[in-house]
């Protein structure tokens, strides 16, 4: 049995990482400050004897003995990490600091989610690890983009200097069950327009594409990524290379909700990329032919669905 802390554990995508590392068996302890989390996410989880919830910000150090980390604790949706961009970039570098002092005195195995944003406005399609990204440091996104490049670059350091064993994952946008409704991401924000039957907001107009993987395929990516042997550190892509325009996706979930919303033009948000594709040959080189399994109508229907018993119509 391993002992495993998740720094943002109680959030969308460490809930549902939780609850696969405890049902393979393993110990974990779950490190949150509830700033976009909650209990409710992992509450169903707590009468595991060997599931612990620590309420915890990382920007403070914290100490444990634990054989491998997975460093999640970050606000994740632009509407949440623009809402204090000072505490936003403080939390991916202190916070990585925290994770990586901790790695090295634990000797513990850290792996950090990183993400497609380290890209910016990419100007190269699909795109590949070895591209630098096209990243403005003074914009409203620069917070989120530039605190994770250089929580990269720690992990890069620490390993380098002092031989922490790292793994750094760029996620690509994913969704499903337990996304916040209100943080304002695209897919949360349609399937809950539609079911309401209020407008479907689309910022620009629409052509502006995403590729979007559903959580259980990340959290398979990201368990295999932690499995790799030392030699693989990473940067490595977890995506979903299926691309869609976003007022396709607006189309698809009016069509698949049966909603009578109506479809609205708004503002394109500053620095808003036009496009993304992960392109994923290394993640199928290096963790076992690993490749998303579920495409977006499947994904959407199971999101929907939570969505339909979590909020009121
Ligand atoms: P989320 O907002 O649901 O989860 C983040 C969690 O971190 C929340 O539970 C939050 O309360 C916690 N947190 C925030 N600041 C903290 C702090 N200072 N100390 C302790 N806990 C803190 O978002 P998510 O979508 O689950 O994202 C999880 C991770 O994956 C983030 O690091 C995010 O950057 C990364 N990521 C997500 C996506 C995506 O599409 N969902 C894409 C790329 C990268
Ligand atoms: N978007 C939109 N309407 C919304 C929310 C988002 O058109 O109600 C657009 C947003 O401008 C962006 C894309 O959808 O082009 C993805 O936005 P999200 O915030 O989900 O992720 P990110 O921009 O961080 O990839």
């Amino acid at each position: 049995m391993k002992k495993i802390l998740v720094t943002g554990g109680a959030g969308f995508i460490g809930s549902h990482l939780c609850e696969r590392l405890l049902n393979e068996g393993n110990e974990v302890i779950c490190l949150d400050n509830y700033f976009t989390g909650s209990k409710s996410n992992v509450i169903h989880l707590l009468k595991n004897p060997y599931f612990e919830l620590i309420r915890h910000d990382i920007t403070s150090s914290f100490y444990i003995e634990v054989d491998e980390i997975y460093n999640l604790a970050c606000p994740a949706s632009p509407i949440h990490y623009q809402y204090n961009p000072i505490k936003t970039i403080k939390t991916s570098v202190m916070g990585a600091i925290n994770m990586l002092g901790l790695a090295k005195r634990i000797r513990a195995k850290v792996l950090q989610a990183s993400t497609s944003e380290v890209y910016g406005d990419p100007k190269i399609h699909p795109q590949t690890e070895d591209y630098w990204g096209n990243v403005n440091p003074i914009g409203t996104r620069s917070c989120y983009d530039e605190g994770k490049r250089c929580a990269e670059t720690l992990f890069m350091d620490y390993h380098i200097q002092n031989n922490v064993k790292i793994k750094i994952i760029r996620i690509f946008n994913t969704y499903g069950p337990r996304m916040h409704p209100n943080d304002g991401r695209v897919v949360s924000n349609f399937i809950v327009q539609a079911l309401k039957n209020k407008d479907i907001t689309i910022y620009g107009d629409g052509t502006q594409t995403r590729s979007f993987q559903y959580v259980d395929d990340l959290v398979e990516g990201m368990i295999r990524m932690m499995a790799t042997d030392e030699s693989v550190i990473g940067p490595v892509n977890i995506g979903n290379p299926g691309e869609f325009q976003i007022i396709e996706l607006a189309e698809k979930i009016l069509q698949m909700t049966g909603s009578k919303s109506k479809i609205v033009f708004k503002p394109l948000p500053a620095d808003d990329p036009i496009q993304r594709q992960p392109d994923i040959s290394m993640a199928k080189k290096v963790l076992s032919n690993w490749e998303p399994n579920i495409q977006l109508e499947e994904g959407l229907e199971k999101t929907i669905e939570y969505f339909k018993n979590t909020i009121n119509p």
